[in-house]
């Protein structure tokens, strides 16, 4: 500790010129933008160059581990005194695709409109990876003394695969095996009237449970209709399936969650969310977090019913009718 309570660390970060960072950050962006790397096919080993150009030009020390063609992931680690388990900064280089003709600008143009920057991948990831590089290389540039590794670990094919981070794990676990915290996407980001803005952490996922669901029967002409035919009998399951209500299973993180909002709200709001466990029992306040989707699935295992096929032919009554249902688990 230093004079006046603050830490070495903290002094340092009070005489970094943030002007000259503000401008190099934006226009690394808007370069990082511009490299292609949606997914299929991904094509991230440009994005692992550009970081890679990056952080030779400051030093700090990275590898690019090429796993199949076009396909790398980039590791990079600044060594604090050890005296700490290490920080991983965890991003995606691969976009999802963008079709030109829904955007007002060219989706890899990295353009500037209204103070922001346009394009795909700006929010989801290559924004925080971006930003992730600039904190490797001002901590760098700044010297700053660091107790823990940092480490910038950036994996190709978050979109679609995951064969990135999968790589990562089977051939070099070594590399994050002793890391105490992983930052990465996710969270979410409340925004209340009254200007106050709430930064929300993400301290878990819910597991994901992908369930088919599949109906059989006789097929035939559509002039002729079959009561139990594959599709009809499919419809009824799954009216079943959406009619019902799954209880609420309350997580501890998640009542310290809507402990932490309530003071944004007005009463009589703020004392359910300060007495959650046991507000539902209300069932007027019961419906009305259970309207809010927002707050439903925080509360809740949920089912959401996204693919739903059948036949090929408006004519024919097919033999075989199939959904999909992304569930996830508390
Ligand atoms: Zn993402």
């Amino acid at each position: 500790m230093a004079a006046g309570g603050q830490t070495a660390l903290e002094s340092h970060i009070e005489n970094i010129a943030w002007e000259q960072y503000h401008d190099q950050a934006v226009h690394l962006l808007q370069e990082y933008i511009r490299l292609d790397t949606s997914n299929p096919p991904g094509n991230e080993v440009k994005a692992a160059e550009f970081f890679h150009r990056l952080f030779e030009a400051q030093g700090i020390s990275n590898t690019v581990f090429t796993y199949a063609p076009g396909r790398a992931n980039l590791y990079a680690v600044l060594k604090g005194d050890g005296s700490l388990r290490p920080l991983v900064l965890l991003n995606h280089m691969d976009v999802v695709r963008a079709e030109p003709r829904n955007w007002r600008v060219p989706p890899f143009s990295g353009e500037i409109s209204d103070g922001d920057v346009y394009g795909r991948g700006a929010l989801d990831m290559k924004d925080e990876g971006l930003l992730q590089a600039m904190v490797m290389l001002i901590a760098a540039r700044e010297k700053l003394p660091l107790r823990r590794d940092l480490i910038f670990l950036a994996t190709a094919d978050e979109e679609v695969g995951d064969t990135g981070s999968a790589w990562i794990l089977e051939n070099h676990p070594e590399l994050v095996r002793q890391a105490e915290y992983l930052i990465t996407e996710g969270g979410s980001n409340l925004i209340r009237p009254g200007g106050r803005t709430v930064y929300g952490i993400g301290v878990a996922e819910k597991a994901p449970y992908w369930i088919r669901m599949t109906a059989t029967g006789r097929g035939g002409h559509g002039s002729i209709p079959i009561a139990d035919s594959a599709p009809t009998r499919l419809v009824k399951a799954m009216d079943r399936v959406v009619s019902w209500e799954t209880p609420i299973h309350l997580l501890p993180s998640v009542e310290e969650f809507f402990r932490q909002i309530a003071p944004l709200e007005k009463e009589t709001r703020a004392s359910e969310f300060r007495n959650i466990r046991t507000a539902p029992q209300d069932p007027a306040f019961a419906r009305a977090l259970t309207r809010d989707e927002n707050f439903n699935y925080l509360l809740r295992d949920t089912i959401s019913l996204t693919v739903l096929k059948g036949g090929q032919q408006t004519n024919v009554i097919p033999d075989t009718a199939y959904c999909e249902w992304d569930v996830r688990l508390l």
